[in-house]
């Protein structure tokens, strides 16, 4: 399914990120040798031990919790992570990169599904750290955009509808909070949803078991 997809996020513009958690090392190469370069992992450990294994070239996304603790084991090379849900987190982050003298670019996970389990900042939550907390203070971490995972459901208008609200909330955060053209990344869209989350604006879309079915 790789090419099919792949084909299908380019004509319309939109980053493929392709999930390679819990793929052996020869399906992470199968992808590879058809020319993706951008990979992504849920879990700190198995992305570290993956990259052990894998070609250089390889643009290495964090898309699941990060823990404050495990944020050096990854500061020194990680292209983009996904799931800032917290403000001590991006705190972190930025400490760690002034340490390796870089700048990690990461993106803010906002929950917009109905399920309690799913993580990410509440709106609410984030809108009142930018008006209080001095995040633009933490110059390591560059904000790009946002991230966010619709509901479990089979109701494809509940999902649309969380899409739509995300998009207003990058759209909002971008007008308000982040007016600089590297804030540009909306990371919405799963094997399940990916086809509905381009249509609502997503610009990239992270995909796991349909490449690999
Ligand atoms: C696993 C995972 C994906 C990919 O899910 P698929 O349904 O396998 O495409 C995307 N985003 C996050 C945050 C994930 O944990």
């Amino acid at each position: 399914m790789y090419s099919e997809i792949n084909q299908y996020c380019q004509s319309r513009g939109v980053d493929l990120l392709v999930v390679s958690k819990m793929r052996s090392i020869e399906e992470v190469y199968s992808i590879y040798h058809q020319g993706q370069r951008q990979f992504a992992e849920n879990r700190v450990q198995d992305l570290l031990s993956k990259k052990d294994q894998l070609p250089d070239d390889i643009q290495w996304h964090l898309i699941g919790t990060l823990q404050r603790n495990k944020v050096k084991w990854v500061a020194p090379f990680i292209s983009l992570i996904h799931s800032i849900d917290d403000f001590k987190l991006w705190e972190e982050i930025h400490r760690q990169a002034l340490m390796n003298k870089r700048i990690i670019p990461g993106l803010l996970q906002i929950k917009v599904a109905a399920e309690e389990s799913k993580f990410g900042f509440s709106f609410d939550r984030l809108l009142q750290i930018l008006e209080q907390d001095p995040w633009n203070l933490l110059s390591g971490v560059q904000i790009r955009g946002v991230m966010g995972l619709s509901s479990l459901t089979d109701d494809q208008n509940q999902i649309r509808n969380e899409f739509k609200t995300l998009k207003m909330y990058f759209e909002r955060l971008k007008t308000q909070y982040f007016n600089y053209p590297e804030f540009s990344t909306l990371s919405m869209g799963m094997s399940g949803d990916y086809q509905i989350a381009i249509e609502e604006g997503s610009t990239l879309v992270r995909i796991g078991s349909k490449i690999f079915s």
